[in-house]
Order: C-alpha cells, then sequence, then structure tokens
C-alpha cells in the first residue's frame, strides 16, 4: 500500500506535550477520499484522552475530532464526492457495518466497536486492525471511507464549522432524540465548548433556554448566544428557588460535580441527559423516583443526525464561536480549555502547520 507522508502534532505518552510528528496516511483505497485539512477544533475529550483520564489511551496520539477541509482526492469506487468539495470529519472513521446500530444508521454505538478517529484502530471492510493505529486532525490531511464524510453545507465558514462535527451533533442529538420541542424549558449546565452550542440549538429549536453556569461572568455571552435566563450556581439557593422547573437539562460539565441538585430542577417526568464526561457521582435513588424522572446519556451522534444538524445549523444560521489558534499554541489552548479560559473553542488554523 503506498502512503502518504503527512504533517501532525502528536503526544508520545500521558505526560508529554503536544510536538511536531509525522505519520502515514494510506493513498484512497476505491471507496475512500483523501481530505486537506483546513481546520480541526480543539474538544476537552481530546484533553481527557491524551491524559489517560478515561483510562489507557493509544500513543502516540494524534487528536482531532473536529475536521473540516476539502476533497483533494477520490478513490476509483467513490460516488459521493468529488475533487474540491467542502466536507467533515467527526468522532469515528468506520464501524463494522453490520451489527443492529450500524443498520439503524447510529454507528457510534457500533457493537463491534466504532473506529474513533483516533486513540481508535482503523478497519478495511469489518473487523478492527490493532495494527493500524487511527491518528486525528492536528494534521494536514486524512484519509477516510466516504460514508463516513459529512458533507458541509454551503456558505457556512469552515472554521466554525469544525466544532459542529463534535460538540454540534453532541448536543443537537439528545435534544433531537428526547423530542425538546418549541417552547420546552431546557436548561444547559456548562457553558463550553459544547454548552454554547446547546444553547444556540436549543434556542433554534424553539425552547425557552436556561444557562446554568459555574462561571457567574458568563452571564452576558449566554444571554448574546441565545439563552433567555442565566443561573449562576455558586449561589446555592437556584436549587431551592427553581425546583421542577425543567423539562429537559443537558449537562456538559467536564468535571465532577452533584447530579441529585440537578435532578431537583426537573418537573415531574423530566429528563437529564449527561454529555459531559467527567468521574462519575452517586445519584440517590429517590432523585429519580419522586417525579418519575428520567436520567440518560448520549454519545455524539450517527452519520444521518449528523448530516442532519449540519443541514439544520445552516438553514438557522447557527455555527461556533471560535478563537482560531496556529498549532504551536495547543498546548496552552489545553491548559486555558482546563482552566476555563475559552469563548466557546479553539479551531487549529491547519495552515500554520503547512508552512
Ligand atoms: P469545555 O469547553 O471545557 O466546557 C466544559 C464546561 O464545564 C466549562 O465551560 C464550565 O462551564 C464547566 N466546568 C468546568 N469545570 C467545572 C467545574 N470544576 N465545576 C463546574 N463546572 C465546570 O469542554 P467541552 O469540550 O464542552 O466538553 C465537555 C464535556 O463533554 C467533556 O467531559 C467532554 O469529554 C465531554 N464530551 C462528551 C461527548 C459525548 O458524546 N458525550 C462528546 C464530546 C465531549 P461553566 O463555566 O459555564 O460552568
Ligand atoms: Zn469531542
Amino acid at each position: 500500500m503506498t502512503v502518504l507522508a503527512t504533517a501532525a502534532y502528536a503526544a508520545v505518552n500521558a505526560k508529554s506535550p503536544l510536538a511536531q510528528f509525522s505519520i502515514e496516511r494510506r493513498e484512497p483505497r476505491a471507496n475512500d477520499v483523501l481530505i486537506d485539512i483546513a481546520y480541526c477544533g480543539v474538544c476537552h475529550s481530546d484533553v481527557h484522552q491524551i491524559r489517560e483520564e478515561w483510562g489507557s489511551s493509544i500513543f502516540p496520539m494524534v487528536p482531532g475530532h473536529e475536521i473540516v477541509g476539502h476533497v483533494a482526492k477520490v478513490g476509483s469506487a467513490v460516488s459521493k464526492w468529488k475533487v474540491g468539495d467542502a466536507v467533515g470529519v467527526g468522532c469515528f472513521v468506520d464501524s463494522c457495518r453490520d451489527c443492529e446500530a450500524c443498520h439503524a444508521g447510529e454507528e457510534q454505538f457500533c457493537a463491534n466497536g466504532m473506529s474513533a478517529t483516533y486513540n481508535g484502530y482503523e478497519r478495511n471492510g469489518g473487523k478492527l486492525d490493532r495494527k493500524l493505529p487511527t491518528y486525528g486532525g492536528y494534521s494536514t490531511r486524512i484519509t477516510v471511507d466516504e460514508n463516513y464524510v459529512l458533507r458541509i453545507p454551503a456558505g457556512m465558514p469552515l472554521d466554525r464549522a469544525a466544532p459542529l462535527l463534535c460538540a454540534g451533533i453532541t448536543t443537537y442529538s439528545p435534544l433531537h432524540h428526547f423530542g425538546v420541542k418549541a417552547g420546552d424549558k431546557v436548561a444547559i449546565v456548562g457553558l463550553g465548548g459544547l454548552g454554547h452550542m446547546g444553547v444556540k440549538i436549543a434556542h433554534a429549536m424553539g425552547a425557552h433556554v436556561t444557562v446554568l453556569s459555574h462561571s457567574p461572568g458568563k452571564r452576558d455571552d449566554a444571554l448574546k448566544l441565545g439563552a433567555d435566563d442565566f443561573l449562576a450556581t455558586k449561589d446555592a439557593s437556584i436549587f431551592q428557588t427553581n425546583v421542577k422547573r425543567f423539562d429537559f437539562i443537558l449537562d456538559t460539565v467536564s468535571a465532577q460535580h452533584d447530579y441529585n441538585a440537578y435532578l431537583g430542577l426537573l418537573k415531574r417526568d423530566g429528563t437529564m441527559v449527561l454529555v459531559g464526561a467527567p468521574d462519575p457521582t452517586p445519584v440517590h435513588a429517590f432523585s429519580l423516583i419522586a417525579g418519575r424522572k428520567r436520567l440518560a446519556g448520549s454519545l455524539i451522534g450517527g452519520i444521518r443526525e449528523t448530516q442532519e444538524m449540519l443541514d439544520f445549523c445552516a438553514k438557522h444560521d447557527v455555527a461556533s464561536d471560535i478563537e482560531l489558534i496556529p498549532i504551536d499554541k495547543i498546548n496552552e489552548a489545553y491548559d486555558r480549555m482546563v482552566r476555563n479560559d475559552v469563548r466557546y473553542r479553539f479551531v487549529i488554523d491547519i495552515a500554520s502547520l503547512k508552512r
């Protein structure tokens, strides 16, 4: 197989900073496209995985699963894409295609394990190949099967579209799946990369949106992003004064916090969905029993739903609020993200890696 030497940024272990690195991308097979990467968003999951906060990771690691760029080359059997198309790649680059989840278009729940865009393994029609780790979007190009590529709608700015590939779909999917509708009282917990997309998308769905944040200084931003109300969670009294207020709570917080306090804010038959992935905290049975409440989780979204989200965002003029950085600022960006100093998503300008 011919390979393409490709510039990237990688960490060699959980303690090392990211630094310049070279990886190999495969020449497109019959059903592949080669994508020239323009931008890649920086997700808190990149930090969790590189620092092994979710258990052991595969190193060297090239993170990045909010990828946008242009098709540079197509395989002989590719029918969906042509050179020059603006495209995206999200959190997975393949799946088994044969299990119930894949058939349902929910490839993120593939029974045989999706091929995560990084910190995972490639497959060539079927089984994971543990000799071939995947490498993500902190790199100049990527080769992906055409069925795992998304179309960026015409007119959407590519840099502001990148975070939709993870932050956008991760918030759209539960809002959509659990049937949030116009007029519903929705709370978004945590105003970070995911949270700010959750606010924009829930607002575009017509919901009445309240942000719950441990950063009182984010109030004005929250309202500008489309929230109708803002509650600072440092003031513990809000957990008494807003009891049974919300139909739906979307929790995007990356750090440990008490889920029971938030469950108290749900109406009868309300649903709280966790997408933030810190270490768990105990949930008391009575937090759910009293009021027949549901606590659920959600993981990104499938390819079909991701395309639907992109089209929804284009229709409602929704994109991410970003701070564009050159790749050599990535370690600083991680530290700033962990310190909660990001408004609201870092996006790497991959041109800085090509120079
Ligand atoms: P982020 O940009 O760092 O935002 C996280 C937000 O959590 C912060 O903006 C902050 O909001 C809040 N927060 C941070 N530290 C806190 C603390 N000590 N106490 C209370 N709140 C705190 O991260 P992100 O990229 O949006 O990711 C959020 C989480 O979702 C991460 O755990 C990530 O791994 C996970 N994730 C899950 C999925 C999925 O499919 N389920 C997909 C992508 C990411 P305030 O300042 O407003 O409180
Ligand atoms: Zn992500």
